[in-house]
């Protein structure tokens, strides 16, 4: 037999909870982990008579995302019914968006590999209700409302990505536009984001081409399942071909779940026909128009997306593609990095500062660095203290730690802890000769050359930063370890 090849084919469903303060069809709380059925009401409860009312927030928090996806925005929309017969929805149905989805036709840019760039379609985006959540125990089940009529925006990307680094791109891509968008929290912890791929192989076999019966993998809520569970999949299905040769037809779908204890897929349910899930219109909600005026509004809440903030940093300001990729996953991150460099800042300067002491201050405070609240301006003098060659680099760290503390000025820091670095020229060329008198060993090694030359002018350029307690400037040390030991 000749050698096969194979490529994966993934379409992915995204649900996205959204940041509204309420639920979709009554004026419920939205709150994660309340008590058991606190946040309920006849609406959501299904009880006989009740009328839903369509929460306007979410609708227009549904077409920002459909705009910063590249997508067609329908003029006309309706809601429909989705049958469902679970007790965590009691109605029966599930208010969704069948024919007329509210988003259509867009797409997504995506970073597939490091500074490659890859566009994916978005089929289309709606906008619909949770279920609560069922509780099965050994005695009973228990049902909590307090989930159901949560909106979720559902978004389905064409068959467009090959594997499961490109699927967690994707992923990761989605959360940071919604976060810069303000429209979802996107906690993962919380199931804001949740994942179903759609994945089959084309394997190529002289010139002949098969096609893998697809399989949906359920219910995904971490960007490492999806990803891990993607290329087990492509690699089972392909293994699966070489030994029944079985190939996508109509009816031959299946359902899987990921067993994250033992890294793999397993069969939920075999031979998955299309649903008759009996849509119709809902007689209850009116449709949905979009004029106009209302999307040139919500047109003009759009930002910069991060990615071509993030394009954007690495040409303007010379950052590499990693460093502006740190940069612009928040959005709040970004605009103080923006804001202090229009205050002076050199931007690379400014980026380590940020990427660096910044960040491991905030993860340590589990915050993000935007949360700290430090002025640009601020920020803006610290990184100038730098160049300017006022500080060195760890202290900048100490200070900006310590501006993060007590809010205080970095100048006014640096005076009062000792950090301004000396730089003057005779008072370290004294501390140098006398790190070279007292260690006539290390200066023989250096005059010497080879291997032992590097780690001596490393162990006296330590004498002198202990000499000084770390003031020294190390630029000067040197030149003048270079003029007297060459
Ligand atoms: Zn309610
Ligand atoms: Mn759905």
């Amino acid at each position: 037999m000749s050698k096969l090849k194979y490529r994966g084919l993934i379409g992915l469903e995204i649900h996205v909870q959204l940041a509204a303060t309420t639920k979709m069809f009554c004026r419920c709380a939205l709150e994660f982990a309340a008590q058991p059925n606190s946040r309920v009401c006849p609406v959501c409860l299904a009880m006989p008579g009740v009328l839903p009312v369509m929460n306007k927030k979410a609708v227009e928090y549904s077409i920002l995302t459909g705009l910063a996806l590249n997508c067609q925005i329908a003029e006309f929309t309706k809601w429909d019914r989705k049958s469902y017969y679970y007790p965590d929805l009691p109605k029966n149905y599930q208010i969704s968006q069948y024919d007329l989805p509210l988003a259509s036709n867009g797409y997504i840019e995506i970073e597939a590999q490091p500074g490659r760039f890859k566009r994916i379609g978005i089929l289309r985006a709606h906008l619909e209700e949770d279920a609560g959540k069922n509780t099965h125990t050994a005695d009973n089940s228990q049902v909590d409302l307090n989930r159901a009529g949560t909106p979720l925006l559902e978004i389905v990307t064409e068959p467009e990505m090959s594997n499961g680094a490109e699927v967690r791109a994707l992923a990761v891509e989605l959360q940071r536009i919604v976060r810069y968008l303000g429209v979802s929290e996107a906690d993962m912890q919380k199931g804001h984001m949740r994942f179903e791929p759609n994945i089959n192989v084309i394997i190529d076999q002289d010139g002949k081409e098969y096609r893998t019966p697809i399989a949906e993998i359920k219910n995904l809520n971490s960007f490492r399942a999806l990803e891990r569970s993607v290329d087990y999949e492509i690699r089972r299905q392909f293994e699966q071909f070489k030994k029944s040769r079985l190939v996508m037809e109509m009816g031959n779908k299946s359902t899987r779940g990921w067993d994250d204890a033992n890294q793999v897929t397993v069969l939920q349910r075999e031979k998955e026909e299309a649903h008759d899930y009996r849509y119709f219109p809902d007689p209850d909600l009116l449709p949905v128009k979009v004029t106009p005026e209302w999307l040139a509004e919500i047109r003009g809440r759009l930002c910069e997306l991060p990615l071509a903030l993030q394009r954007r940093y690495v040409n303007q300001y010379g950052l590499s593609d990693y460093d502006a990729g740190v940069l612009t996953v928040e959005r709040g991150v970004a605009e103080l990095f923006e804001a202090a460099v229009q205050q002076g800042a050199d931007p690379k300067r400014l980026c380590n500062l940020i990427t660096q002491a910044g960040m491991k201050l905030a993860n340590e405070a589990q915050i993000s660095f935007a949360d700290f609240n430090i002025d640009a301006g601020d920020l803006a003098r610290l990184a100038a203290m730098i160049d300017e060659g006022a500080i060195n680099a760890s202290a900048a760290d100490k200070i900006l730690a310590k501006m993060i503390q007590t809010g205080e000025k970095p100048e006014k820091i640096a005076e009062d802890e000792n950090l301004i670095q000396k730089s003057d020229e005779s008072e370290l060329e004294a501390i140098v000769d006398q790190a070279i008198a007292e260690n006539p060993e290390a200066v023989e090694q250096i005059k010497t050359g080879g291997k032992k030359s590097k780690k001596a002018r490393g162990f006296l350029m330590g004498q002198v930063m202990q000499k000084t307690r770390g003031q020294a400037n190390p630029k000067v040390v040197s030149a003048i370890f270079a003029a007297k030991l060459g």
